[in-house]
């Protein structure tokens, strides 16, 4: 198997051409029946590019690309380009091309199956921006997952090979891939695990952080948790849902299957297989926005049902506000950007540490915002500032959007409370939820508006 370290690149014209492209892209081309200044001729990245350019917007994903005599796995990144599309290619891997499609050979040919597990990304930071579930018989996310912003070593311990060495260091200080790094995961029973992944860079060539899979570890002895988790699924049921076994039902038998619903809608969507009647395109889009809106109202029960317990703790960390401040408006950019709406985040050289649990504070920012872009009109703006003193530090969301009467203002942070709003965006779970963490980390959310002044929410938090 031939991996090229380097990102490969190619730029392809409005009307399909391929321009220029780095050698081992052009060999796929010729493979494929085409020359450079020809249509782009291998279907994969024809899909890709046509997709960016209908779309105008980068598109990024694994794609299998066959060659003569072998195949390749790549991961590719495309944006649009001075009316063209720009492709950067990273973690090109080549291997022996599948025979006859066979189940197996299809298996092979999605970048789910170039490894086993589950799929998991992390900022340069280390912290992860998303994980997925695998297509393989061991692609189902741990419980807990990692949620975005949590740190990869509060997820995995990470343990030396035979001399002592960790693999996953040397890789990210040279920004190489990596394969076999053992590791155990620190909740859910320990079980240990097998980590490999690439790096990813943006555009630019700038590390945007990195990708791979966590698959099962079957050299290491691991509890065996299997029983516990049929046991947990089973269909006797008998058993009080409490905890884990909860939150492992609700992966089981909602989330899995809903992700799965909601990738497969994507993918009609966007007619990754070709044209569509623009209704059925259409159909395809409202069962994945729809099928988006499950997942959250799961989640936002799943820590309903997490915070209401009486042993619900939250961890003690420094957080810095201002950087979790601007990492909330960059998650929500794109979605406020479909409404023109602006987000003014903290400037970059801001600070205002504080004392919660990083990834809890994230999520209520995440709310607020959200919550922000949700109820303001299109093209208004949303500022988030930072300031505090010795013994508090705060950040406040201020919108332009309808604002919430004073007689209001206790009701909105009440379970289910939606102000009378029947639209499908949410649950009226959020600020409760979000408040309920914020207490339990010391602090509190306060609200300051008047109808038709815009909202003014202020999470604080303590300092020490
Ligand atoms: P959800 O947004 O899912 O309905 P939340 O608990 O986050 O639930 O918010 C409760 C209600 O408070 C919302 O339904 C909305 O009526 C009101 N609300 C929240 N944030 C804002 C805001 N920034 N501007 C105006 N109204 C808001």
């Amino acid at each position: 198997m031939n991996a090229h370290p380097a990102i490969l690149r190619a730029s392809v014209a409005a009307d399909g051409r391929l321009i220029s492209a780095d050698a081992p892209i052009l060999a796929l081309q010729r493979e494929a029946g085409g020359a450079l200044g020809e249509m782009l001729a291998v279907p994969a990245l024809a899909a890709v590019a046509r997709l960016v350019t209908r779309l105008g917007i980068m598109v990024s994903r694994p794609v299998v690309a066959a060659g003569l005599t072998h195949d390749v796995d790549m991961w590719v990144r495309a944006r649009p380009d001075a009316g063209g599309v720009a492709m950067a290619i990273v973690d090109w891997r080549e291997r022996p091309a599948a025979g006859p499609m066979g189940e197996e050979a299809e298996r092979q040919a999605s970048f789910a199956a170039s490894a086993e597990g589950w799929i998991w990304q992390v900022d340069p930071a280390m912290r992860f921006t998303l994980c997925l579930p695998g297509e393989g018989p061991d692609g189902a996310l741990p419980d807990p997952a990692p949620v975005a912003g949590m740190a990869f070593t509060r997820m995995f311990t990470l343990l030396p090979d035979a001399d002592g060495d960790l693999a996953i260091l040397g890789a990210f200080a040279r920004r190489q891939p990596f394969e076999r790094q053992h590791a155990s995961l620190r909740q859910g029973g320990g079980a240990a695990v097998l980590l490999s992944g690439f790096p990813l860079f943006d555009a630019m060539g700038r590390l945007m952080g990195y990708r791979g899979h966590a698959a099962p570890d079957r050299g290491h002895a691991a509890p065996d948790r299997s029983d516990e988790a049929e046991a947990a699924t089973g269909a006797e049921g008998a058993e009080p849902m409490v905890g884990v076994d909860f939150s492992r039902r609700l992966d089981r038998s909602l989330r899995l299957p809903l992700g799965r619903i909601i990738a497969n809608a994507d993918s009609i969507a966007a007619q990754m297989d070709g044209p569509l009647r623009p209704d059925y395109a259409g159909y395809a889009t409202d069962i994945a926005s729809a099928g988006r809106h499950l997942m959250a109202l799961i989640d936002d029960l799943a820590d309903l049902q997490a915070i209401d317990r009486p042993d619900f703790a939250v961890a003690r960390e420094e957080v810095d506000l201002a950087d979790v401040a601007r990492r909330a408006a960059g998650l929500l950019g794109v979605r406020a950007l479909d409404r023109k709406i602006r987000i003014d985040p903290p400037d970059m050289d801001e600070a205002m540490p504080a004392i919660g649990e990083f990834r809890r504070v994230l999520q209520i920012l995440v709310n607020l915002v959200g919550n922000a872009v949700r109820y303001s009109p299109d093209g208004s703006q949303i500022w988030l500032r930072v300031d505090g003193d010795e013994a508090e530090a705060r950040v406040t969301v201020a919108d332009q959007g309808p604002g919430i009467a004073a007689d209001m203002q206790d009701r909105i942070f009440d379970k289910f409370e939606r102000l009378g709003r029947d639209d499908a965006g949410g649950s009226g779970l959020g600020l409760y939820i979000s408040r309920r963490l914020a207490r339990a980390m010391g602090g509190d959310i306060s609200i300051e508006s008047a109808p038709g002044q815009g909202a003014r929410f202020t999470l604080s938090l303590p300092t020490g």
